[in-house]
């Protein structure tokens, strides 16, 4: 008991004269989690790429690499306690380098698909670089995901956070301004969360749509398929796409679709019917309009999934108006994750909260434009439980 007060008069008198940190502080007298860095190699290029292990108490452990902001690992418990990786990856930086199927990243300047790589914007048409057919995919060629963020380590006040910060330069990838943009990940120490903060100011007009691209299997990544997990959806309505996944525009009632998953319907239940949509897709590949329930552009629930085998549930909450719900259609075992396990297909899914798809092609989506000295601030959390 003394020395425990020992302890903490001599933190206090360490803290008074500048040589520790609160976070320190609360670290070493274990109220937070703890934030480890270690080298993840060198890019093809010479880069320095390290990797950020973020705890928490309460058996979560996030891993986060500056390369494309990329979540790498996502260790949370099942029902008995027992932690489990529930993202896809790569051992190695390499495999990021070199992949394309998204995995963990951060998903920009422009997330998801822009119509034949052209868009107009005050009286201007813009060209992109087209990486999926006709279309401009993720950000195009050399996406944010490709990109080296530079890294700083922050003690917020509900754990640990990693700040990861990029600048993309006027005409990167064809879009106009320098964007300045902040990705902020946090693991709560008392929750199992991990929290997505976005901000991004430019210095002329631009679109801007920032994701997570996770791959989720909450049975534990590379362990078969995700069909038998339940999703529900907050959404009453989608946009429907063309065979090029392009949006048409219209915003269609789920009822009566097999994209209704406004109740707990298990992934696999419907996945192969033949509906033009699901046809177009190869499965899910669409993005659902949420049901925003009085709560304005705030916090608010888009889908909640859970795996009855583990036992693990995750929540997703958004600022964002949409969410992309991807069933990993173009997975076919040739990728080889962590462990050389194969990656079947829909072997994991996406929950990708998102501004819709094309939206600087259409007027009546709601608006992806910043404009200089506005700042772009939005939030994602994904959470989780098992029971
Ligand atoms: C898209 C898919 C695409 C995938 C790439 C998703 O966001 O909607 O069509 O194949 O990303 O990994």
């Amino acid at each position: 008991m003394i020395a425990k007060q020992n302890a903490r008069t001599l933190l206090c008198a360490l803290l008074l004269i500048g040589e520790l940190s609160l976070a320190d502080s609360l670290r070493s007298q274990g109220m937070r989690g703890t934030i480890r860095k270690q080298s993840f190699g060198k890019t093809a290029g010479g880069e320095q790429i390290d990797l950020y292990s973020l705890t928490n108490k309460k058996g979560m452990e996030v891993s986060i690499t500056n390369f494309g902001a990329t979540v790498v690992a996502l260790r949370v418990p099942d029902r008995a306690g027992k932690a489990a990786d529930v993202v896809l990856g790569f051992d190695t930086l390499e495999g990021y380098e070199n992949g394309k199927a998204y995995f963990g990243a951060t998903v920009g300047r422009y997330g998801n698909r822009i119509a034949g790589g052209q868009f107009s914007l005050d009286g201007k048409t813009y060209t992109l670089p087209k990486n999926d057919g006709n279309n401009t995919l993720h950000g195009g060629i050399v996406g944010f995901n490709k990109k080296v963020w530079k890294a700083r380590e922050i003690a917020s006040k509900d754990g640990e956070s990693l700040e990861l910060s990029y600048l993309s330069a006027d005409g990167e990838e064809g879009f106009p301004g320098n964007l300045s943009a902040k990705v902020v990940f946090t693991l709560p120490a008392e929750r199992n969360e991990l929290k997505i903060d976005y901000t991004a100011t430019t210095d002329k007009d631009t679109v801007l749509n920032l994701t997570n691209h996770s791959y989720f299997n909450l049975a534990g990544e590379g362990s078969g398929d995700i069909l038998d997990h339940v999703l529900t959806l907050h959404a009453k309505q989608f946009t429907p796409v063309d065979k090029t996944l392009i949006p048409t525009g219209e915003l269609r009632d789920v009822a009566g679709t097999p994209l209704d998953f406004t109740s707990a319907t298990a992934i696999g239940k419907r996945i192969n019917e033949n509906y033009e949509q699901l046809v177009f897709g190869k499965g899910y590949d669409h993005n659902w309009v949420l049901a925003r329930s009085g709560s304005g552009n705030g916090l608010t629930i888009a889908a909640e999934a859970y795996d009855p085998k583990s036992g693990r549930k995750l929540e997703v909450l958004t600022t964002e108006p949409g969410v992309q719900f991807y069933t990993g259609n173009f997975l076919d075992g040739t990728v080889k994750g962590i462990g050389n396990k194969a990656y079947v297909q829909r072997g994991a899914f996406c929950l990708e909260t998102q501004h819709f798809p094309d939206s600087p092609n259409h007027p009546n989506f709601p608006s992806t434009v910043l404009k200089p000295n506005a700042v772009f601030h939005s939030e994602t959390v994904f959470r989780f439980s098992a029971k």
